[in-house]
């Protein structure tokens, strides 16, 4: 089957600083992806790159980027504009940053429409009604004219939602969608997203720092820490047997894996800034199970099948990881 996205050794790089290194990344068509790690390790940055939204000095490197044929490294632009917003729709962290706070919500998404599909005011405004009421906003036509700061953070996200979706994308990038709201709100979202992506058949990638919104909504899993992936897999094994100290670190911080433990374990230390050269594996000053070859000698990424994992000395099946 053709592969709906197609990256191969994306780098991202900021004047010496390597945001994203030899990313990789493959999708068919309505399989749904999470990309996880903590904040600062490349999973916005290796998102944004694909869709050309790298601000200066940044510098794109890649072997091949490519969505749904399209060659996203030499894409006219006018091209690449026909494709992100349509094709290609991102849901940005925290909606009321992303929502402009001087317009409207109706006005947004219609304006959306408008770049994107053309057609007349009253059609727009008609969809933009349906994609309200998709959503899940209730008496969508008296919202129309409300303006994001008169919604909740739940309903503005929604609103995200809806602008995103307003084109139907064959791909959804959700970047932390999740994290500005309350937890009950957070369910109701994940589940909004999930049934769209089933009866619209969109590939989604979700990005997150959080194992918990991947255990319920993700088909595969990316770990990426300081720029690189450091693991791949499945979900269900992925969860069962992570490979990687540093993702079995992150699923020893999940509350349901910690009962009985007087507190949550936590990963000591932080994510490496720009300023930060780390020799040898580039997790080792936090791995609990750092050797002296791990000081010394960077691991690549070592693929069985779909798997993957970077580390010199991957956990065993069924060997205690804490
Ligand atoms: Fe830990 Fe060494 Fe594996 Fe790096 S290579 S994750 S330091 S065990
Ligand atoms: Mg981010």
């Amino acid at each position: 089957m053709m592969e709906l996205l197609e990256i191969e050794r994306l780098s991202v790089d900021f004047a010496g600083f390597k945001a994203v290194a030899d990313f990789d990344l493959t999708i068919t068509g309505g399989e749904v992806v999470g990309i996880v790690g903590e904040s600062g390790s490349g999973k916005s940055v290796s998102q944004l790159a694909m869709m050309g939204l790298i601000p200066y000095p940044g510098i794109i490197t890649a072997s091949h980027m490519r969505f749904d044929g399209n060659d996203l490294l030499n894409i006219h632009p006018k091209k690449r504009r026909q494709l992100v917003g349509k094709d290609i729709a991102m849901i940005f962290q925290e909606p009321m940053t992303s929502l402009n706070p001087c317009f409207t919500v109706g006005f947004q998404i219609m304006e959306a429409l408008k770049t994107h599909e053309g057609g007349t005011r009253a059609s727009r405004r008609d969809r933009t009604i349906d994609l309200l009421d998709q959503v899940g906003i209730p008496a969508p036509e008296d919202r129309l004219g409300n303006f994001p700061h008169q919604m909740s953070g739940g309903m503005n996200q929604r609103i995200m939602i809806a602008m995103a979706i307003a084109c139907n994308p064959r791909l959804l990038v959700a970047d932390e969608p999740t994290t500005a709201l309350d937890v009950t709100i957070q369910a109701q979202i994940l589940d909004l997203l999930l049934d769209l992506q089933r009866s619209k058949n969109m590939a989604m990638i979700i990005i997150t720092h959080d194992m918990a919104v991947v255990a319920e909504t993700v088909e595969r899993v990316v770990v990426m820490y300081a720029g690189q992936v450091v693991e791949k897999n499945a979900v269900d094994p992925l969860f069962d047997h992570p490979r990687h100290p540093y993702t079995a670190a992150l699923l020893d911080a999940l509350p349901e894996r910690s009962v009985g433990l007087h507190r949550l374990p936590t990963i000591p230390g932080v994510v490496p800034g720009r300023f930060d050269h780390i020799k040898g594996c580039i997790f080792h000053p936090r791995c609990r199970f750092a050797q002296n070859r791990c000081r010394t000698e960077s691991p690549d990424l070592v693929s069985h099948g779909s798997r993957a994992v970077r580390c010199h000395f991957p956990l065993d099946h069924g060997a205690p990881s804490t």
